[in-house]
Formats: C-alpha cells, structure tokens, sequence
C-alpha cells in the first residue's frame, strides 16, 4: 500500500505542477515520507469510518494517510492552489474517500461541514500551532482525540506537568481542555523543505474542565498574568489584575495559595481557585 501515499518524487512533482513555493510564513513544510504518515496515522488510533479534522493538509501526505486509514476526512487548508489541488489528487489515490475541504484560515475557523468531528490529526503551521490547538479545542466540543505534529519544544510545553522548566502558558490552556502526552520524535529529514527545528507529536485527549464558577475568560486572564514575568511571585504578577498587591495577596490566601509561589508551579484547578477568589476583578 506504499503506493498510496506521497513520496518525495511526487511531492516536487506535485509542488512543481502547482507552482508551490514553500513559505517559511505559512509553515509550509511537507512530509515526504511514506513511513512517517504510516507511523503518525497508527499513533491516532481511529476508529473505523471516524470524522476528523486535519489543519493545514498541504499537498495530501498526511490527508492520503487518513484517508488510507479509511476515516472520513474535512481538511481546513489557508493556501488557495492547495485547497484546490487537494481533492483532485485524494481522488487520484481514493476514488471512493470522502473528504471535505475547507479553504480558511484555521484561527478563525468556527464551524465545519458535514459531522462533527471527534478526531484532530495535524502536522500544524508551527509559528500558530497553539492558538489553533486551542482555538479547535474551544470551538469543537466533538473533538475526542488529538494528535498534533508541532516543534518538538512546543510539544514539551503543552505536554508539561507543573514545576517543569518549560510549564507555561500553552501547558495550563491545553490542561483545562485536555490530558496531553509526548509522542514520538520526528526527524528534520521526512519534511521538504528541511526545517531547521526538530518535531514531535502530541496527543490529546479531551477531559471536563475543572469544576469552578470561574468563567475560562477568567482563569485564562489569571493565567496570562501569571506568566507574563516568569520570575515575579503571583502576588505581585497578579497585583495589576486585582487592583493592588494587597488584593492579589487576600485572593491568593482565600484560595490556599502561598502568594510568594510562581506561576509554574501551580495546576489549573489551581488557577481556577485563584480567578474565582479574584471575582470581579477579573470580568
Ligand atoms: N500536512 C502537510 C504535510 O504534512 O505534508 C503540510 C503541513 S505544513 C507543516 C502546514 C500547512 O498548514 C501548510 O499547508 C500551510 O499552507 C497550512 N497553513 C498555514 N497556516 C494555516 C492556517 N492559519 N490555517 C490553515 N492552514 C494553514
């Protein structure tokens, strides 16, 4: 079945016939390998016949993959040419696939044709990965299951637990949709062109929000301000969102968090509490 799928003298070709010419700007980084998508598409673990989404299809490495895999596929594609290219060539390789094809940017994107997904499968744009991960997850309450390809360091942080160097902000926002895990490495040489950062999968799967009569506007704020001087304590990172230190304090303390402690080392229940105690002052 390797015939199936795009290898790297079909991809020039493909790029060739179209006129593409990747841009950094758009992440435009195809995969060219056969053994790459098969490896990404079992990680997935769909079920057969299953709705997924797939963010940034590109020339179809990935699409084909899915397809291949026998899930019913809506691909969201912000590039003209390859939004059109797209169903031509999956119907040159499946002629019976059903696939949808969408041609917006994915940060924007709020509604989906056909049934609702409960699958993501992406190799993401890297420069916005995160704010479509979590655009996706907000906006599509179908989703199940994610599996991203992002930066192997961006994977890191979404997949970070508290106390870890690089829990942040993408870490705690994914947190409050999502359990996330580290999958597989991947190397720089399956993509063309060559990218100069390293990547790695993650996977997702959706979990109830923590139970709090916070809105998530509100803990996200608390979260953004946290984060925004990783060294401050939360008492003064939050002085500006409570009106004044002593206010941020008599929050931190009503929610049993030590003001002197630093955004990373808290969970997002945690940060739930703190919006909640905060109450008006985070609208
Ligand atoms: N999935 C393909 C593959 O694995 O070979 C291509 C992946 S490439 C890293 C990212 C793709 O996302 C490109 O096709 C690019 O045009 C598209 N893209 C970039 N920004 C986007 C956005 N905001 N919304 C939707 N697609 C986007």
């Amino acid at each position: 079945r390797q015939g199936a799928l795009l290898g790297p003298a079909e991809i020039r070709e493909l790029a060739g016939r179209l006129g593409v010419r990747p841009t950094k700007t758009l992440g435009q980084n195809f995969v060219h390998d056969g053994g790459t998508v098969r490896k990404i598409v079992r990680a997935a673990g769909l079920r057969p016949g299953e709705r997924v989404v797939e963010i940034g299809p590109g020339l179809g490495s990935l699409t084909l993959g899915l397809l291949d895999a026998g899930a019913s596929v809506v691909a969201v594609e912000i590039d003209p040419p390859l939004a059109t290219q797209l169903p031509v060539t999956a119907r040159e390789h499946f002629p019976r696939a059903h696939l949808d094809v969408v041609n917006a940017d994915a940060m924007d994107v709020a509604d989906l044709p056909g049934e609702p997904p409960t699958s993501l499968v992406a190799n993401l744009p890297y420069n916005v990965a995160v704010p479509i991960l979590l655009n996706f997850l907000e906006r599509f309450d179908s989703l199940e299951r994610i599996l991203v390809m992002v930066q192997a360091e961006v994977a890191d942080r979404i997949a970070a637990e508290p106390g870890s160097k690089v829990y942040g902000i993408p870490s705690v926002k994914a947190a409050w949709y999502a359990t996330a895990r580290r999958s597989l490495a991947i190397s720089r040489n399956v993509f063309w062109p060559v990218p100069n950062v390293d990547s790695a999968l993650v996977a997702l799967e959706r979990r109830d929000p923590p139970p709090t009569s916070a809105t998530r506007q509100q803990v996200f704020r608390v979260v953004d301000a946290a984060f925004a001087q990783r060294r401050k304590t939360l008492r003064a990172a939050l002085s500006g969102l409570a009106g004044s230190g002593a206010a941020a304090e008599e929050a931190l303390r009503a929610a049993g968090i030590d003001p002197g402690a630093r955004g990373e080392t808290l969970t997002v229940e945690e940060f739930a509490r703190i919006a909640e105690h905060l109450g008006g002052a985070a609208p």
